[in-house]
């Protein structure tokens, strides 16, 4: 697996140095989004604390390193939220990183973490380890546990076996039963910097006017900055603000409408809600005085049109979109798109 990124490394550090002073239990909660890297440290930490040598880094060198890397760690295991076919081909319970990496940032709709995946790590992780060393499971994307799961992994969490760390990956603690949440040592992730996504995005020689745009929109998130950028998100943004510009100019233009709807259904949804959000934001701070400078999705010429939008306008579509698209990835895209024109629908004579 690669290195971890530069904003992890605090993270990192905090983990090690809990597990050296013997202040982690042995159950952990990772919260914070995939994109962030929450699984990725999830994973590292686990290398690290499977290693046989006693280092800060795992060290790469050792059986259990090796063994981690090649997808056939006997004492580790990592669950996974599963449909019924992917628990049919043991897909809900594996130990090859590269899968469980491409895994937990795959759509995870209709999937649900199994109260018989949980009943299965539960059993293997009182089996003593084979290496005779230290044994680990990962549970990611804990909060898609299933009441009956949530409580069977309580009981492990109650009396857990020595030597053996339970580390649940989430981006939603809130959903976690009390009883897990108490028990867990807890770390959050934190943001990074707008210095260290652009170090991270520099490093792939990316344009820095696309750069910035990415940073904005992901709002300080490095990997989904770099989704955004590789998947051409910020142009279809660039092209639907010159669309939408036009649409306020003439509202009553059935063509731009549709040419807005498309490009909005064009992107992904969750780059579409933060584009949405920050968009009407950067609308109402140009009105109250920001600089430019400081609202990368706004210019000399576009902002021209749009800073003519009432305020009553843009909080009502702040509302709406906070209300209604939020999170809609699991919405059907006929309702998707009646949402999105309701949406537009609120810009009509507001200039
Ligand atoms: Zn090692």
């Amino acid at each position: 697996m690669q290195e971890l990124k530069a904003h992890l490394l605090d993270s990192y550090k905090q983990l090690v140095l809990a597990l050296k002073n013997k202040r982690l239990t042995n159950s952990l909660i990772i919260g914070g989004d995939v994109a962030l890297g929450s699984i990725d440290l999830a994973l590292y930490f686990t290398k690290l604390y499977l290693c046989h040598e006693n280092g800060d880094e795992p060290c790469n060198k050792c059986k259990s390193c090796v063994l981690f890397e090649s997808a056939s760690h006997p004492d580790f295991r990592v669950v996974l939220a599963s449909s019924k076919e992917d628990c049919d081909k043991n897909l809900d319970i594996v130990n090859d990183i590269g899968y469980v990496e491409q895994a937990v940032q795959d759509n995870t709709t209709n999937k649900v973490i199994r109260i018989d995946s949980i009943r299965t790590i539960n059993h293997y992780l009182y089996e003593s380890a084979v290496l005779a060393h230290n044994k680990a499971a990962i549970i990611a994307n804990a909060h898609l546990m299933q009441e009956g799961a949530a409580n069977s992994l309580l009981k492990t969490f109650e009396e857990p076996p020595a030597n053996t760390l339970i580390i649940l990956q989430t981006n939603a603690q809130e959903k976690l039963i009390p009883t897990i949440l108490s028990r867990a040592y807890k770390l959050n992730i934190k943001k990074p910097s707008y210095e260290m996504c652009y170090a991270f995005l520099k490093s792939y020689n990316i344009d820095d006017s696309r750069i910035v745009k990415a940073i904005g929109i992901s709002g300080y998130n490095p990997n989904l900055a770099l989704d955004i950028i590789n998947l051409d998100n910020d142009k279809l943004i660039e092209q639907f603000i010159t669309n939408f510009v036009l649409y306020i100019i003439n509202p009553q233009s059935i063509d731009k409408e549709n040419k807005c709807i498309q490009l909005l259904l064009d992107l992904e949804p969750k780059v579409r809600d933060l584009f949405l959000n920050e968009f009407i934001v950067q609308i109402l701070k140009y009105k109250v005085q920001f600089s430019l400078d400081n609202l990368c999705l706004l210019d000399e010429q576009n902002v021209k049109v749009l800073y003519k939008i009432k305020k009553d306008k843009l909080f009502k579509a702040y509302s709406y979109i906070n209300e209604n698209l939020l999170d809609d990835s699991q919405l059907l895209l006929k309702l998707q798109e009646t949402r999105l024109r309701e949406l537009l629908h609120l810009f009509k004579e507001v200039v």
